[in-house]
């Protein structure tokens, strides 16, 4: 076993950046990273300041080199279990027998997006089947462009959708029907409004160019908006007396999250969490940001020395 001050489990760019800032304060520091980061399907990281247009890969080897260079471990890996300590601090188990020790622990392992079950979306997904207009709205600008949807919350994105595109479908779900004043707003802006659902997802050529409806009518599009359910990565939560907490949007239940007091800290003292599990942050920097903010919440607690203490068996 190899003791550090702060274990984190997640090597995106929450857990790099949380890494940097604590090895930069002397801190003896673990990450552990599985290698499936959130926009792996994506050619590019948009909109990063000073980073044009990296691969997701590339961003994250150029992280790894930054934290290896002031001592930090990076191990390849999956942790499988999360636990207390008897003697204070927590034990992470990875697949491969590998066993880490930190005073403190920092889950930065991000989200999964669950995509609708439609045939043919899950290989256009970060590619032209998006969510974040701020991440590809520029890349797809002035494509005829269909939102799956209904409802208030998407009557909202498809306004918000049409700063890209003049050419915009919002396909309404039938268990959400849209309100006569969303109908009129998207009226005034040229949004046209069809009736789902979506059956089918169509592509030619490793382009997407269509999606069927149950009506069996095709509506020619290049690119598709959806809106899939977050799912913390939860899998550490269990042995940690943990659970993922629902995450709700206008009402809506839009998936999980690892919760938080805002400044990282979890239920169980020395647990921490950052990144896209902990909040819907969906933004590079933003991630980036909280993590390095997790990190000097960590710093203090250390130079607190406030070291989590559990005893034997307890959660
Ligand atoms: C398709 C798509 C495209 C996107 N494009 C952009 C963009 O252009 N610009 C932008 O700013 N944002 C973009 N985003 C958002 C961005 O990807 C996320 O905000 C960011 O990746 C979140 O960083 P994170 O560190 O919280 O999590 P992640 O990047 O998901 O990293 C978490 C890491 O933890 C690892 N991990 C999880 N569990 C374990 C475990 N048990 N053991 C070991 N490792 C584990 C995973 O393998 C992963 O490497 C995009 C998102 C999607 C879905």
């Amino acid at each position: 076993m190899t003791s550090h001050d702060v274990v984190v489990v997640g090597g995106g760019p929450a857990g790099l950046s949380a890494a940097l800032v604590l090895a930069r304060a002397c801190r003896a520091v673990a990450v552990v990273d599985a290698g499936r980061p959130r926009n792996a399907a994506s050619a590019h990281v948009h909109g990063v300041l000073g980073l044009p247009d990296l691969s997701p890969q590339v961003l994250l080897e150029v992280g790894r080199a930054q934290v290896l260079a002031y001592g930090v471990d990076v191990l390849e890996g999956t942790a499988r279990t999360a636990r207390p300590r008897p003697e204070g601090g927590f034990a992470v188990t990875l697949s491969d027998g590998r066993v880490l020790a930190g005073a403190h622990l920092l889950l930065a392992t991000g989200t999964v997006d669950e995509l609708p079950d439609i045939p043919g979306l899950a290989p256009r997904w970060g590619r032209d089947a998006v969510a974040c207009p701020h991440c590809h709205g520029w890349e797809l600008r002035g494509r005829a462009i269909a939102i799956l949807g209904g409802g208030r919350a998407d009557a909202r994105r498809a306004l918000m959708w049409r700063q890209w595109t003049p050419n915009l479908t919002l396909i309404t779900a039938p268990d959400h029907p849209l309100a006569p004043s969303d109908l009129e707003r998207l009226g005034a802006r040229g949004i046209t409004v069809l009736d789902g659902p979506v059956t089918e997802v169509i592509a030619a050529a490793d382009r997407l160019c269509g999606v069927r409806l149950r009506d069996g009518t095709s509506v020619p599009i290049r690119a598709l908006v959806v809106a899939p359910c977050f799912r913390a990565r939860a899998d550490l939560l269990d042995g940690l007396g943990l659970r993922p907490t629902e995450l709700t949007v206008g009402g809506r239940v839009v998936g999980t999250v690892i919760a938080t007091d805002g400044a990282g800290r979890t239920a169980v003292p020395g647990v921490w969490a950052a990144g896209d599990g902990a909040s819907p942050l969906e933004r590079v920097v933003a991630v980036t940001a909280d993590g390095a903010a997790v990190a000097s919440a960590i710093n203090a607690a250390l130079t607190d020395g406030s070291h989590p203490e559990h005893s034997a068996g307890e959660p």
